[in-house]
């Protein structure tokens, strides 16, 4: 599949690239050809309406402003004379040389190997005396310049330019190919995560589907039991169900956040009440953990966001916190202000992370002790959703631990008064 992408994406690539190519050279060509030929067109042009026909003394015509531009006159009867000052060499038939050319229009000839820009303009007193030259009756007046420079110069950079061409379009096609490899890779790497994401998630799920299918086959093979019988296989049941329903719950928000659809519900919020509210709801579990529960809220602080996603996230760093303490042990939850963000830690005094594990725990699945977690519904799940219910609001978590003495977890969120300024 990536193969097939890849190789779409390197035509595309390479077209485009082709196509800025092509009509960049065919500008360029175009302005080195209008820039080159307009001075011409001009300076045949002027020195054709300037030509008079000279009285008195024979004198040549005035010095054409480019040494290539020489003048032909031609009569009204289709005569054709140089009206000088040298004799031009190189055309030969000068009759034949100005046949078919149209008055007024510029024209390009090509004669004997030579190639000339030429313009024929009628001569403005045909009705009367003034256009005679020794019984030549000037009809028109004919300005040629020699233009093979041009032409070669043009000939050149067309060759420069189709060769550049060549080379520029295997350069392209190399080019494309690297660049459409280099966007492949966060793609490849986002496709291979979503795909180790899937089958995580269906690894996970199995095993309390398995759980759910056991129990009840099992209780299925004695259907005289009563349900004090089988309560322990009714509660494996429910327990099972319950951590499947959290974790496809996580699931949910994890899809939705890789998505983008989890718009936050943002509003200002009294953060020390949140805390306040999920510290109530653990207060029995701590003291049927043996565990003491100690926190210093500073009151009244507030936040620009969503308010059920705060208390997800304090409900996730708190139950870790009891998941892996041991009984005797002790959490502590702060919360203040500090620089314009509220800061909330939690710290307990349990099993800690080993440092080879740390830079893994925000990993979706992650968890250092699989059992362990398991056993006490854990799906590895809840640090990745509390990191990015952290990020949505533009805050940081930090984790620092030692393995057998204690992790404590520092989250960073701006505070209201910080979104104000
Ligand atoms: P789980 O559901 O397994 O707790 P989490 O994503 O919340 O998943 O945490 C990932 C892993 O990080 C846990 O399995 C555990 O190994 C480690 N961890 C998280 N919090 C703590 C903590 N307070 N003390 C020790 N280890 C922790």
């Amino acid at each position: 599949m990536f193969k097939n992408i890849l190789r779409r994406l390197t035509i595309l690539n390479s077209l485009v690239f082709l196509l800025i190519f092509i009509a960049f050279t065919t500008i360029l060509y175009q302005y080195i050809d209008f820039r080159l030929f307009d001075k011409i067109d001009y300076a045949v042009q002027l020195q054709a309406s300037s030509f008079r026909v000279p009285r008195g003394a024979p004198k040549p015509p005035p010095k054409p402003p480019d040494p290539r531009i020489f003048l032909l006159l031609q009569s009204t009867d289709g005569r054709i004379i140089h009206p000088g000052p040298a004799k031009i060499e190189e055309i030969s038939n000068m009759e034949e040389f100005t046949l078919m050319t149209n008055p007024g229009e510029i024209q390009t000839k090509n004669y004997e190997g030579h190639i000339y820009r030429m313009v024929s303009i009628p001569y403005p007193d045909t009705d009367n005396s003034l256009n005679e030259v020794n019984g030549f009756l000037v009809q028109y007046v004919i300005a040629v310049s020699n233009v093979d420079a041009e032409v070669a110069l043009l000939t050149n950079l067309l060759w420069i330019t189709l060769g550049g061409g060549i080379i520029g379009t295997i350069a392209i096609i190399f080019a494309g190919y690297f660049l459409a490899k280099h966007a492949m890779v966060p793609i490849q790497a986002a496709w291979e995560k979503q795909q180790q994401f899937v089958s995580d998630a269906s690894h996970e799920l199995r095993s309390p589907i398995t759980g759910i299918y056991t129990n009840a086959a099992l209780m299925l093979k004695h259907p005289e039991n009563n349900v004090e019988e089988e309560s322990y296989r009714l509660h494996t049941i429910m327990k099972e169900s319950m951590r499947m329903k959290n974790l496809i719950s996580s699931l949910l928000t994890l899809a939705r956040s890789d998505a983008n659809k989890s718009d936050l519900h943002l509003e200002l919020i009294n953060i020390s009440e949140v805390i306040e509210n999920v510290l109530e709801h653990f207060k029995g579990v701590e003291e049927l953990n043996g565990i003491s529960l100690i926190s210093d809220i500073q009151p009244h602080l507030t936040v620009i966001a969503d308010k059920e996603r705060l208390h997800q996230l304090s409900v996730i760093l708190l139950d870790n916190a009891l998941k892996y303490t041991q009984a005797g042990g002790q959490i502590h939850i702060n919360c203040f202000e500090s620089n314009k963000n509220v800061i909330v830690t939690v710290q307990d005094t349990g099993i800690g992370i080993s440092p080879k594990n740390l830079p893994r725990i925000f990993d979706r699945f992650f968890r250092a002790d699989k059992a362990r977690s398991r056993d006490s519904g854990g799906t590895g799940l809840g640090l990745a959703i509390a990191k990015w219910i952290i990020e949505k609001h533009g805050g940081k978590i930090n984790v620092e631990s030692e393995l057998g003495k204690g992790t404590t977890f520092t989250v960073s969120i701006p505070s209201h008064m910080n979104h104000k300024s």
